[in-house]
């Protein structure tokens, strides 16, 4: 098949396993750098034209749209869905993704576990605020923040009262949310392909940190899923429309909760603590799915 990557830097260790999985299995992978596309959108047939040439009609597109680029991105990835060409994951439930308070809101919605959470922009009671999901110890979330920036635990009530009190200052939006102490700083990365938990790790914050990402030194380790857990990844996947995603869950002591999905998850860590061919398995997806048209969207979302 010809299958394209939408990746701002080739570079990048999952955009290379992507490449290198693909031929190996006999597949041709273009990378092309989203932001490097462009559209003509008058035309009534959709096409992408890159550095100077219309792109070719490709049997499935893999979307790696990092967070800085989402509006961009999106908008490429549905210039596909138009052409009616097979996307991995489609640009409706990419933005979705993106959008913390969303998602938390969708996945509510549908009954799957979530740490309690209030959220806020300009609170008058933000004592209610933070007694309303339990009290102190709580976590403060910036909405826009990502691998672990903009998250702070406070371990008083009057820690997160200031905390709160700066981000209104900064006019960010804000989550606050039950601290799960009982998962010890460490959290599990569950990996998705076409619906099913294809691979989990365990990652463990560096000592004294109690936020898990590998970008600030946490490690990682395989783990066994009990069977709630793997129904709870699997839902919140379903939930969110995303075929190919990594959703975070902690374990709490209510069983476990989901804390994010993430529409283009790393392959680093997961192949090197699993062992496991991800990127294998995300062609093994394309390969039962990609047929023209099979996008539902057509890019009306
Ligand atoms: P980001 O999207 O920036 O990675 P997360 O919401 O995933 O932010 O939080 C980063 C890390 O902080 C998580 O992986 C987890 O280890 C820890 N963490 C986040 N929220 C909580 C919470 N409510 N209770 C305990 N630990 C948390």
């Amino acid at each position: 098949m010809k299958i394209a990557i939408l990746s701002r830097n080739s570079e990048l260790y999952s955009t290379r396993r992507l490449k290198e999985a693909g031929e190996l299995l006999g597949h041709e992978v273009d990378v092309i750098d989203t932001l490097h596309c462009y559209m003509d959108i008058t035309k009534s047939r959709p096409a992408v034209r890159y550095d100077g040439a219309e792109l070719p009609q490709y049997d499935a597109v893999i979307p790696r749209i990092g967070a800085s680029i989402t509006f961009y991105g999106t908008a490429v990835v549905r210039q596909f869905e138009m052409m009616g060409t097979f996307c991995v994951n489609e640009s409706v439930a990419i933005s979705r993704s993106r959008d913390k308070l969303r998602s938390l809101q969708l996945l509510s919605r549908k009954g799957i576990g979530l740490p309690r959470t209030g959220f806020a922009n300009k609170p008058d009671n933000i004592r209610d605020l933070i007694k309303n999901v339990g009290g102190a110890p709580v976590v403060i979330k910036l909405l826009e923040g990502t691998q672990g920036i903009g998250v702070v635990l406070a371990d008083t009530a009057k820690a997160a009262e200031s905390i709160i009190e700066a981000f209104m200052g900064l006019k960010a939006n804000i989550l606050v949310q039950e601290f799960i102490q009982e998962a010890g700083g460490a959290d599990i990365r569950c990996f998705i392909v076409g619906g099913k938990v294809v691979a989990a790790m365990k990652r463990q914050g560096a000592e004294g940190e109690f936020r898990s990402n590998l970008h600030r030194g946490g490690t990682a380790e395989v783990i066994k899923l009990t069977k709630e857990e793997r129904v709870t990844a699997a839902n919140a996947a379903k939930v969110m429309g995303l075929n190919v995603c990594g959703v975070d869950i902690l374990r709490s002591n209510h069983g476990p909760v989901v804390m994010e999905v993430n529409s283009s998850p790393g392959l680093e860590g997961i192949e090197m603590a699993t062992g496991k061919n991800v990127a294998g398995m995300i062609y093994d997806f394309i390969e039962k799915n990609a047929q023209p048209n099979r996008t539902k969207t057509k890019g009306k979302g």
